[in-house]
């Protein structure tokens, strides 16, 4: 049994798994990695657009903006981790924020935060949401060429070695 003096560990252990758990229904619901493996063409602009060229991460917990330019295109929920390489799993943000970032799987707040920080500077009608999950859309959007950058060609899977 816990000595009586440690029982304040029981709240303390509640609190960090509430703090660390994810949103519900936002993440890829596998953990298979997109062939993709970056934000490239269309994607990375229109994430960088929506954000102004500005870093997206907060100043202090969920509070403020980060005032850097944007160099990354940022899986929120990490591609190593399952999640895909859309748009609505992207976000802008500076060298610094990235890295400190890394393969870290955001927790219910952070994802809460974000989109909030959001409604205020996303262009109108532009989606706030994030979701790590490949939707019809961004399927499609991967067969057609993409209209700036190199033309790259999806072959069926079944001429594909
Ligand atoms: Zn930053």
């Amino acid at each position: 049994m816990l000595a009586p003096h440690l029982w304040w560990l029981i709240p303390m252990l509640a609190l960090v798994v509430v703090l660390r758990f994810p949103m519900l229904g936002r993440g890829p619901g596998s953990t298979k990695r997109d062939p993709w493996r970056s934000f490239k063409f269309a994607a990375r602009a229109t994430v960088m657009a929506r954000a102004g060229g500005r870093c997206e991460a907060p100043l202090f917990f969920t509070w403020g903006r980060c005032s850097s330019p944007a160099t990354d295109a940022d899986h929120i929920m990490p591609w190593s981790k399952g999640g895909p390489t859309v748009v609505s799993n992207g976000q802008a943000l500076c060298r610094g924020h990235n890295r400190s970032k890394g393969a870290f799987v955001p927790p219910w707040w952070y994802i809460h935060g974000l989109e909030r920080r959001r409604r205020d500077y996303f262009p109108d009608g532009a989606d706030v949401r994030v979701l790590a999950r490949m939707s019809e859309e961004d399927r499609a959007a991967r067969l057609v060429p993409a209209s700036s950058g190199p033309r790259r060609r999806i072959r069926p899977s079944t001429t594909e070695r």
